[in-house]
């Protein structure tokens, strides 16, 4: 209010100053007087004042537009004016908008059009580095392979996202099922950045696929310097790495060399059984048997499986069964209570034709963890003490209805192995097999097990009238003459 009545108050005074001075100038005489060139030009007191402030007016529009000239004369010759760092800011603004909007789409899962604002921000920006990258990863989530491929080909062109354009050519070829390529440019992103845990555990998959296994020993090694492998996973690693090079030796037709390999693997997880088979074959060829018999031992504690007792037979092959009962208490009072150890037992003593201390060592064994093997040893511990037809094939029967026992299986994908393998034949990872049950399935025999009481019954009928047994059951007999040899495969003196 205060402030209102003051403005009205100057302006009142300033209109009356101004109609003071006009007036005292119109009423004063005299002037200005200009002469040009003999001609002479004259003025009143207020043409004057007006004159005046015309001319200062005119000289500072004139100084400004030569301003203007001398910019626009900077311009033409190249040189860095606001004028072109004014149009810079927004193409570097525009760029880093399509930069975020793409990323946005690419997070959203939107390829196609995270991939038209990776163009674009590569257009407006130029950052490759950071654009390539966008472009790769839309392209790959648009199916647009080669886009992707030409992308991180580019990346590889440039020190600073080498790493990443090789690493993600490796997954493309992975993809592909090209091992070949893949595997030189694990090598290639390995040696760019070892302490990259994924890259060093893709690079020892293909190692280990195309049975490189030096190569994937160094590549263990370095993992292990690194601290990415704890200690003891990285011993048990080099020593399947270790028997599987000592396997291609042997193959080769070097023994000695794969035996000092097969020894070593060994020494390095006294545990992993195919290691200690091989390793015990070695000592029996350099007429060690006492070492031989050590590390199945030792083996045995850990994991009891047929393929040691099967070596630790072949460390005296000629021996007679009792003599080879009584050898055999070495490994079996190690593990008394374990399946393995009761069925080991029970073979010997079949083998020994002592058919009362077969049952007695197989106990219980058919009623708490019945597989195929120990119900199949029932039926040759009956047949050997004399039963009736019925009993022993009331025995065969059911083994075709229980679980078939351990196996090679690899953890990973489930796929069940006739023999150990260091890289699964499925899903191709490195060292997943363990020797375990596979869990039972429902459809071993389809529609067969409602059919084997009527089999068995008719074997009953006929037994009587000399009349052959129905094809099926033939073979399983055989099968009950064949375990009667102690163990599978180790004892060839038989
Ligand atoms: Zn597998």
């Amino acid at each position: 209010m205060l402030w209102s009545l003051i403005k009205i108050v100057v302006f009142v005074t300033v209109i009356a100053a101004l109609t003071w001075g006009a007036g005292y100038l119109l009423e004063s005489s005299g002037g200005l007087q200009i002469t040009v060139m003999g001609t002479e030009f004259n003025f009143g007191p207020l043409q004057s004042v007006i004159a005046v402030i015309g001319l200062v007016i005119a000289v500072w529009l004139l100084l400004k537009v030569f301003a203007l000239l001398v910019a626009a004369w900077h311009f033409l010759n190249g040189d860095e004016t606001a004028l072109s760092r004014y149009f810079d800011r927004n193409r570097e603004k525009k760029g880093y908008e399509a930069l975020s909007e793409g990323l946005m789409a690419l997070a959203s899962g939107e390829g196609r059009l995270a991939l038209s604002k990776a163009a674009k921000a590569d257009k407006y920006l130029e950052k490759p580095e950071l654009t390539n990258l966008l472009i790769a990863q839309a392209a790959e989530m648009a199916g647009d392979r080669r886009t992707a491929e030409d992308a991180y080909r580019k990346m590889i062109t440039n020190q600073a996202t080498r790493f990443v354009g090789v690493r993600g050519l490796m997954k493309q070829k992975l993809a592909d099922g090209d091992t070949d390529t893949a595997l030189k440019l694990a090598q290639k992103a390995f040696a760019l950045k070892p302490k990259h845990e994924e890259t060093g555990d893709v690079l020892l998959k293909l190692q280990a696929e195309k049975e490189d296994w030096k190569g994937a020993r160094e590549t263990l090694n370095t993992k292990l310097k690194n601290g990415q492998l704890p200690r003891d996973v990285h011993k048990r690693r080099d020593a399947v790495l270790a028997l599987s090079e000592a396997k291609e030796v042997f193959a080769e037709g070097n023994s000695i060399e794969s035996r000092e390999a097969a020894i070593e693997a060994n020494r390095l997880s006294p545990d992993l059984i195919p290691a200690a088979v091989m390793a015990a074959h070695s000592f029996i060829e350099q007429d060690k048997p006492k070492y031989a018999a050590r590390l199945l031992k030792k083996a045995w504690s850990v994991q009891p499986h047929p393929d040691l007792a099967a070596a630790f037979a072949a460390i005296q092959p000629n021996e007679t069964p009792k003599e080879r009962l009584k050898r055999f208490t070495m490994l079996t009072k190690v593990q008394p209570d374990h399946a393995e150890t009761k069925m080991l037992l029970a073979e010997l003593n079949i083998a020994a034709e002592d058919f009362p201390q077969a049952r007695r060592s197989l106990g219980d064994l058919v009623e708490t963890n019945a597989t195929a093997r120990s119900v199949t040893l029932m039926a040759a511990i009956e047949r050997g003490e004399g039963a009736s037809d019925t009993i022993v094939k009331g025995w065969l029967a059911r083994a075709l209805n229980v679980s078939r026992g351990p196996q090679w299986i690899c953890e990973n994908c489930q796929h069940i192995h006739a023999s150990w393998n260091p890289v699964c034949e499925n899903c191709h990872s490195f060292d997943t097999l363990a020797w375990k049950t596979p869990p039972m399935s429902e459809v071993a025999m389809p529609g067969g097990l409602q059919m084997l009481p009527l089999i068995v019954g008719t074997i009953e009928d006929n037994s009587g009238a000399d009349a052959k047994p129905p094809v099926g059951t033939r073979s399983d007999i055989e099968d009950a003459e064949l375990i009667t040899d102690p163990v599978e495969n180790g004892a060839k003196s038989k």
